[in-house]
């Protein structure tokens, strides 16, 4: 491996020891702490690497292009989820506050928790999502800048939501400290990750892995143990859809949706397929199953403050 990857040691524990789980061809590697059972990419690539990565991944991908479009077309079936999500939060929120989405995207979930009387904060690193927040959705606290940069003040947020962006973070406990720092005394921490646990059986095959693109993968356990040690009490934790693991694997691929259009009479034949193929298919039986054993493809808790655990930098 060249020098823009580094061994490093385990990011919730500080131990060196640890097991190769999965490699790939490109010489990517999970590994799995021995002393806590973390699991990340090791060697690590450095900051460099992944600036370049996320440049060249950034606005010209189809994954960007359609990502507004898809938000768009399917708004309230999105509105929905988002609604639940922070019918959720509320639950365990002294009312609403400042909430704080990094990564937000085209700030779709920010605007709905505006709609529900929350003031909306956001951060994305691609200048067009932000763009879209601003113009489109008249969100005007979404910042393409970094939090250094953007200096919020300390105990600042109610609220801090992080929708599938601690697996991409180098360092996520440092991460955490900086978040706990922003957060006010008993402040809400929440977390939607793949589970390592889904990938029990799939191993290279899992979707969750992406190597570089994801560096670390939490399990209930794991992140219970990084939340308890940047200064934060796990209050909720869940996982759900198993079968999006096993269904997402390319040796297990589910009833495909034709890439064309449907009208209306195709739309209804392939769903009576769909449903007469689900139900032959045991993995929709044991998928609930396995979601109340801690097993689903996502993981999602929610921490509270409880210490003040600010960042020792060198
Ligand atoms: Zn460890």
């Amino acid at each position: 491996m060249s020098e823009q990857f580094n061994l490093i040691a385990c990011d919730n524990c500080g131990s060196s020891k640890f097991a190769t789980l999965c490699e790939w061809n490109d010489l990517s590697r999970v590994v799995q702490c021995d002393r806590c059972g973390l699991q990340f990419v090791n060697p690590m690539p450095n900051k460099e690497f992944l600036d370049q990565l996320y440049r060249k991944d950034g606005e010209e991908s189809p994954y960007y292009r359609n990502y507004i479009l898809e938000r768009t077309n399917r708004r309230n079936s999105y509105n929905k989820q988002y609604h639940r999500r922070l019918k959720l939060i509320e639950k365990y929120s002294q009312g609403k506050g400042k909430l704080l989405d990094i990564g937000c995207g085209g700030g779709f979930f920010l605007k709905t928790a505006e709609e529900r009387g929350w003031e909306p904060h956001g951060i994305d690193i691609v200048p067009g999502f932000v763009e879209f927040a601003r113009d489109e959705l008249q969100l005007k606290n979404v910042n393409c800048r970094s939090l250094e940069e953007l200096e919020y003040k300390k105990h600042f947020f109610d609220v801090i939501v992080l929708w599938d962006l601690i697996e991409h973070l180098p360092h996520p406990s440092n991460f955490l400290k900086t978040l706990n720092q922003l957060l006010r005394p008993d402040g809400l921490l929440v977390i939607w990750t793949p589970n390592a646990r889904n990938s029990a059986w799939l191993k290279e095959n899992w979707f969750g892995y992406q190597p570089l693109q994801h560096l670390y993968f939490f399990s209930p356990g794991t992140l219970n143990r990084t939340l308890q040690s940047t200064g934060f009490r796990v209050v909720y934790e869940n996982t759900n859809r198993a079968k999006k693991g096993f269904f997402s694997s390319p040796k297990n691929i589910p009833y495909k949706k034709p890439d064309n259009p449907m009208n209306k009479a195709e739309k209804m034949i392939h769903g009576m397929k769909r449903d007469l193929k689900n139900f032959f298919n045991p993995i929709n039986y044991i998928s609930p199953i396995l979601d109340w054993a801690g097993f689903g493809f996502n993981l999602y808790v929610i921490g509270k403050k409880t210490t003040e655990c600010p960042r020792e930098d060198p």
